[in-house]
């Protein structure tokens, strides 16, 4: 794993074995947990998906063509716990309600789980003392999803609705697939490939001066995202820039358990390009879009709107090499002042805040 010259501050200097060490200590998140450990369990999380639960999941969905997440739900809690014998799983009015409900919770816990994990063992802290860090940050980005996130929920069931009604193309078992397993693997790449390039241009739309400050102004309030930024959108921007995730297996077949695993695979990759860790593979900064960019994008607006890859900001001239990779970045800035004497430990407005 290659570090970038500015790359976090809390291990600066220390060998490896004495930044595992911190582990035991006040700072615990200094566990060096990097996008090599997070590879390592998306790849575990990968593996166990196609041969334990593709094979189980088919076994038991031959007949069923309800949504997956809405069937476990209907067999193991709301048929015998929540709604009454005589309202039968397939009512129109009980799928809609039983989708907004598993959409919020689902919703919450992705966004609340994996950014607490991603604020406490990725995050790093000293960002916090960042000039352009502001007073309570982390508790008005968690406040501000968490009242985004029911709004977003409501277009978005109307759309889950009808992947449940079945005019979707996603399917239940690998061998529905037009091309069978190498299918499978196609749709995996030709999602993230279609996703981002559409929410390149949606972005780049919601930048436009006519629609910015109506939508899209909120996101870029926060100039040195924490991983709780990640969802802390005005709702249209959110709903917006989540639609081509809902629009792919309404154009291309996809199977359910890998729409699921993709689902979750891309709240990860959200909160992970705020997460302040600028830590990219030497080989594969010139083509992924990690923290290093995305932050860049939050501090001068018009460069690096894509999501996963720079591609499309490289054909829309919109790319710009990340500041925290030349040394000109957030950490720089803290590093500088802090030589200066112009950033006291007691300076951090995070540090003193309720956040912590
Ligand atoms: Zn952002
Ligand atoms: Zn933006």
């Amino acid at each position: 794993m290659i570090r970038s010259t500015s790359g976090p501050i809390r291990n600066h200097n220390k060998p490896a074995v004495m930044r595992n060490c911190t582990l035991i200590g006040r700072h615990f998140y200094d566990v060096p947990v990097n996008s090599a450990v997070v590879g390592h369990l998306l790849a575990f999380t990968l593996v166990h998906i196609l041969f334990t639960v593709v094979p189980e999941y088919e076994q038991q969905t031959q007949d069923l063509t309800m949504d997956l997440v809405l069937n476990v739900a209907d067999h193991y809690v709301l048929t015998p716990y929540v709604f009454p014998a005589s309202w039968p799983e397939e009512g129109a009015l009980r799928q809609i309600l039983s989708l907004l409900v598993l959409t919020n919770l689902g919703a919450a816990v992705l966004y609340l789980g994996l950014g607490a994990i991603s604020y406490f063992f990725i995050f790093d802290h000293d960002l916090m003392k960042h000039p352009q860090f502001l007073e309570n940050q982390v508790r008005r980005e968690i406040k501000y999803a968490m009242t985004s996130l029911p709004v977003i929920s409501l277009p978005t069931v109307a759309l889950f609705f009808y992947e449940v009604r079945g005019y979707s193309k996603l399917y239940d078992n690998v061998h529905d697939s037009p091309l069978g397993w190498p299918g499978f693997f196609l749709s995996m790449v030709s999602f993230l490939l279609f996703t981002d390039m559409c929410i390149y241009w949606i972005h780049r739309f919601l930048h436009h001066r006519l629609v910015y400050k109506l939508f899209h102004k909120p996101h870029h309030v926060w100039k040195i995202p924490s991983p709780f930024a990640s969802h802390a959108f005005h709702p249209v921007d959110g709903f917006m820039q989540g639609l081509p995730y809902h629009i792919y297996p309404f154009m291309f077949p996809l199977h359910k358990v890998l729409y699921l695993g993709l689902y979750v695979f891309v709240n990860i990759w959200t909160i992970s390009i705020h997460d302040g860790d600028y830590r990219i593979p030497l080989a594969l900064t010139p083509a992924i879009n990690g923290s290093a960019h995305h932050t860049d994008h939050h501090l001068f607006f018009d460069y690096n709107y894509g999501q996963y890859f720079t591609l499309w900001d490289r054909l829309g001239g919109s790319y710009r090499h990340p500041s925290a990779l030349l040394g000109k970045g957030p950490h720089d800035l803290i590093r500088k002042l802090q030589a200066e004497g112009k950033l006291g430990e007691d300076r951090g407005k995070g540090r003193g805040s309720k956040e912590e």
